[in-house]
């Protein structure tokens, strides 16, 4: 395909230096992406040109960073294209949007005895909110398996389902498998059910064109670091309906209409979710990586990652005793792999010494790597700012490797 890419890099300060003299080839893409220089300079522009604490303010500069704020919050709204913009919460990340939903929902819709079905292959930040919240309540969590090839076992879904089920969590797409979940199916097996269902999107947002009303979920949940944005902001969206009987999460400032010692009213949605002074300049400019994003076009982004996905997988697979897990058709652009005889983190560590830049571990997900009966795996997650280039230097660093063993 007809990508620019060299042309995408000169945005990217950060990719031009050599480490341990050589040029680095970053691909921990999935722990969290680099940024442009365009989301570098809008967090620039605010701390030098607008900075003030937002809502409420009579003044110049308070009012421009509310504007901006507010700003991204429609980019956001139209990026997954949610109905309204009070269905965008802001929090600092997909963590805490999981949090969130699973104290709130907890709180307004779980009694004891109930269930949450969850997905095996779950991050962590998906399992414990929803294990915290049933603990409180007196719920039972459910897991949902997949098979070897890191499916989910979707045919299971209407055994597991009971009158008690309450909601379903799941993942878009597995950040240790690439695995992209048939969400869309997944929501209307839970409608049919009259079970709700919320998607943790952390790996799906950066790759894919996402539509909460088209896959019609009832939570969506992300984050801006994964998405050439900020750290320390991610986005919450929920139905309006559920989200309004939903009680704050936190309290403080700006989640409430009045306080009385005799008892507080909350304020509209979203600002009911979003108690005290958040990360502004961190939002403001979270609106420049969904700018650049757009620009760029998430199609061919997720056309570029499937090509560099296709081209390092059967690199990887010439490999003699390497095994790749997360073999399903349907894959964004994450390789978890480990080599016979040599441990991931010793993989991982020689690699960094080639300039290359990989993840080794669990990946916060036990459970995943329970099922596959193993302690970790080397994962290289790809941007579409990496190049054939670049996987050709890793694989052959790779093998270097592995011929020490
Ligand atoms: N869910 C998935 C699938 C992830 O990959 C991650 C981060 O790696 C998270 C949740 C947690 O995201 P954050 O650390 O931004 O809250």
């Amino acid at each position: 395909m007809n990508f620019e890419v060299d042309k995408i890099r000169q945005d990217f300060p950060i990719l031009h230096q050599q480490i341990y003299n050589r040029p680095l080839v970053y691909f921990d893409n999935a722990a969290t992406t680099q940024r442009p220089k365009q989301v570098i300079d809008a967090l620039n522009k605010t701390y030098t040109e607008y900075y003030g604490n937002i809502h409420r303010a009579a003044h110049f500069l308070a009012d421009k960073a509310t504007e901006a704020y507010e700003g991204t919050r429609e980019k956001a709204r139209n990026f997954i294209n949610a109905e309204t913009r009070e269905q965008i919460i802001f929090t600092k990340g997909t963590t805490e949007s999981i949090n969130l939903a699973a104290f709130s929902f907890g709180e307004a819709f779980v009694q004891e005895g109930d269930e949450i079905i969850v997905s095996e292959m779950e991050h962590h930040s998906n399992i414990v909110p929803w294990q915290l919240m049933a603990a409180r309540k007196g719920a039972k969590i459910v897991m949902l398996p997949i098979d070897n090839d890191g499916r989910l076992l979707i045919e299971m879904l209407e055994q597991l389902i009971t009158k008690r089920t309450r909601l379903i969590a799941v993942a878009h797409v597995s950040n240790v498998l690439g695995t992209i979940n048939p969400v869309k199916q997944i929501a209307r097996i839970a409608r049919n059910n009259g079970v709700r269902i919320f998607v943790d999107g952390a790996q799906a947002a950066p790759h894919l064109r996402i539509d909460v009303q088209d896959m019609d979920v009832d939570f969506y949940a992300f984050s801006a670091h994964k998405m050439y944005g900020p750290n320390g902001v991610g986005v919450l969206y929920g139905k309006t309906e559920l989200l309004e009987q939903m009680p704050p999460y936190q309290g403080g400032g700006e989640m409430i209409s009045e306080v009385k010692f005799s008892g507080t009213t909350y304020n509209e949605l979203p600002y009911k979710f979003e108690a005290g002074t958040p990360n502004i300049s961190g939002v403001i400019a979270f609106g420049a990586a969904i700018d650049y994003l757009r620009n760029t076009g998430i199609e061919t982004v997720a056309a570029w990652e499937h090509e560099l996905l296709s081209y390092a997988t059967a690199a990887l697979n010439q490999i003699p005793g390497l095994r790749i897990y997360g073999t399903q058709a349907e894959k964004s652009g994450v390789i978890s792999f480990n080599v016979e005889g040599a441990h991931f983190f010793d993989l991982g560590t020689m690699l960094d010494k080639f300039g290359i830049a990989v993840r080794t571990g669990h990946h916060c997900a036990d459970p995943l790597m329970d099922h596959f009966g193993i302690q970790g795996t080397v994962r290289a997650s790809f941007a579409f700012y990496n190049t054939r280039e670049e996987i050709d230097r890793f694989v052959d660093a790779l093998k270097k490797v592995i011929a020490m063993f």
